[in-house]
């Protein structure tokens, strides 16, 4: 069964929807909206479209007509959070420092370690979740508009809005990410906008950051982040080392799924673990030397992002069809690895320089 609740234990979770309309009927206001990849195949059955259905078109379009300005994909953000995570993971692994390194795109998790497990902080990895680097990034580029900008995420959680709110994650009394909207609550206000949303036609996201991998719309789903930074670290990159990856045991949805590879002559282990229960039995496994690992993904939601809190509640087999939709996506996609996207090629060779570590990085130990 995917989560009902938020997985933080949060008591007030904030609707930001009637602001949203606001801020779209300012003129004076540049509204920039990122859609995470789960969205788009949680969002489909409640509009009279198929359970798992990839409907990311219908959801840029359906934004435009509510009248956004500009309309991206959070893979975008993902497609960085690898290349960054990857890194890291290579440095740690040589040093064999702070192993393992535990994932930090979901700020549940996150969360949880801070308040029930400082002393594994310095652990998580230092990689802002792709929703906040690609806030940053997207705060960036507009620097010198004339018009306020306003960065809005849909998100499948409610987590997110907590995370949104961070010290971390303002500078100078500006939040990064201006709006989180959940998925239920984007649904509502394409109800409110009277929008026929089965019958809208599909549109693409917006340039310059057009341009998005399989890899990072796969982060939706448990195993979708060891999946990807192993298609990054991988030295074979041809497309039978691709199938290899994906039948090393990352995808399925279990609560715990381990799988290993080789990297520099060495055996690298893996864990992959959702729902902070399954991750709680398995701190405590780690802790104890039963287990040893070198990497471990963590998704406080059972299944992943697909069935986060935000979204239209699923149990059974309907958690299935959208992790199918996102394994779909990733296959019809022509660009497999994050390094091969060239819109992160060029943020690396343009807006990022000098820039990485204070804008796609983030210490949160000083909270811890
Ligand atoms: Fe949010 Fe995804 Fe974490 Fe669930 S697993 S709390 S949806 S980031």
């Amino acid at each position: 069964q995917c989560a009902a609740v938020c997985p933080t234990g949060a008591i007030v979770v904030r609707n930001d929807t009637a602001k949203l309309w606001q801020e779209i009927s300012d003129k004076d206001t540049k509204v920039v909206v990122q859609i995470a990849p789960a969205v788009r195949v949680g969002i489909g059955k409640e509009l009279g479209l198929g359970e798992g259905e990839n409907v990311m078109g219908r959801i840029v379009a359906a934004l435009r007509r509510m009248g956004v300005d500009e309309v991206f994909d959070t893979s975008t953000g993902a497609d960085l959070t690898v290349l960054e995570e990857a890194g890291e993971f290579m440095f740690r692994l040589e040093s064999g420092e702070k192993l393992p390194l535990f994932t930090s795109c979901c700020p549940a998790w996150v969360r949880y370690a801070e308040l029930n497990h400082p002393e594994l902080m310095e652990n998580i990895s230092t990689c802002r979740s792709p929703m906040q680097m690609f806030a940053a990034v997207l705060k960036e580029q507009y620097r010198h508009s004339h018009r306020r900008v306003v960065v809005v995420a849909v998100m499948p959680c409610t987590a997110k809005k907590q995370e949104a709110a961070r010290e971390e994650f303002i500078e100078d009394g500006v939040r990064y990410v201006d709006y989180v909207i959940s998925t239920q609550e984007l649904i509502q206000m394409i109800k409110e906008a009277g929008i026929v949303f089965a019958e809208i036609e599909p549109e693409a996201v917006d340039m310059p950051f057009g341009t998005t991998s399989g890899a990072g719309v796969i982060f939706g789903v448990t195993g979708g982040v060891t999946e990807a930074v192993i298609r990054r670290i991988s030295d074979d990159k041809s497309v039978s080392s691709l199938r290899a990856i994906a039948f090393t045991g990352v995808r399925g949805l279990e609560g715990v799924k381990e799988t290993s590879l080789d990297f520099a002559g060495r055996e690298v282990k893996i864990a992959i673990v959702s729902g902070l229960k399954n991750a709680a039995q398995l701190l405590k496994k780690i802790q104890k030397g039963e287990k040893q690992y070198d990497f471990v993904e963590v998704m406080a939601c059972p299944g992943g992002c697909i069935c986060g809190a935000g979204q239209p509640f699923i149990g059974g087999e309907g958690k299935w069809n959208r992790s199918a939709g996102l394994y779909e996506a990733d296959r019809m996609s022509n660009i497999k690895r994050s390094e091969e996207n060239p819109v992160i090629m060029a943020l690396y060779g343009g807006l990022l320089k000098g820039k990485v570590h204070k804008l796609l990085h983030v210490d949160y130990r000083r909270k811890g």
